[in-house]
């Protein structure tokens, strides 16, 4: 936007009368001053967004793109290349399917006897009793947060489900023994992305002491009983 002074003419006592009917006290200077903030704070979410979509395109963008491309450009660039773009906003609300096939709860969620603590604990998800190698499937569309070892859950999936009904929701897949995907990757419905372990002992199974899948959901940030997302 250009200043024009006439759009913003000035009182008789030095103030600023701005056509919506605002005033301010501020002196020229401290107005360009401002403008000129907000110009470089545009600046860097223009920077940003491009270095996003340099990203996406990878080996594709050329020096010229890398240094003069406007964002419109390599956005035209990435769907002419039939590039996805990462999903990093609201995901729409899917049906929710469930992580493996014919889940059996071995452990339901709520307060139970720690296996090995002999402490009443709550327990922040379900366990799913299943044979250690088992396909484990995200229960809907998402983007991997977290993926890798993380103390007692061992190897742990966590997958951001953007916002359903208004709230952010979370799923957390613990003690596998593979991990197919990692961290930014956009996975779907049933997409499969690890396979279960859970075994004392071996790689992954964290404080596990047999094999299943322990499985949470959260809402916005808070543990939920899983089994409203999932049926058996
Ligand atoms: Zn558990």
């Amino acid at each position: 936007m250009v200043w024009n002074e006439q759009d913003h003419p000035r009182d008789d006592d030095g103030k600023f009368t701005f056509k919506n009917g605002g005033v301010t006290n501020k002196t020229n200077k401290e107005i360009l001053f401002e403008k000129s903030n907000k110009q470089k704070e545009l600046q860097t979410t223009k920077q940003k967004r491009k270095n996003e979509l340099l990203d996406i395109l990878k080996d594709k963008a050329t020096p010229a793109d890398i240094l003069y491309a406007d964002n419109e450009k390599l956005e035209k660039k990435i769907k002419e290349y039939g590039l996805k773009e990462k999903m990093t906003t609201n995901v729409n609300k899917t049906l929710w399917d469930n992580p493996v096939n014919n889940p059996k709860i071995s452990s339901p969620y709520g307060w139970r006897t720690h296996p090995i603590q002999n402490t009443k604990k709550h327990h922040n998800g379900v366990d799913i009793a299943i044979p250690q190698g088992t396909s484990v499937k995200a229960q809907a569309e998402g983007v991997v947060e977290y993926a890798g070892l993380a103390g007692g859950y061992g190897n742990l999936i966590i997958i951001n489900h953007g916002k359903i009904d208004g709230k952010e929701i979370k799923t957390k897949y613990a003690h596998l023994s593979k991990i197919n995907i990692k961290k930014g990757d956009k996975v779907g419905k049933n997409t499969e992305i690890a396979k279960s372990g859970g075994k004392k002992g071996t790689a992954g199974a964290g404080s596990s002491t047999g094999a299943h899948l322990h499985l949470e959901v959260l809402e916005e940030g808070k543990h939920v009983n899983p089994q409203k997302y999932f049926k058996f």
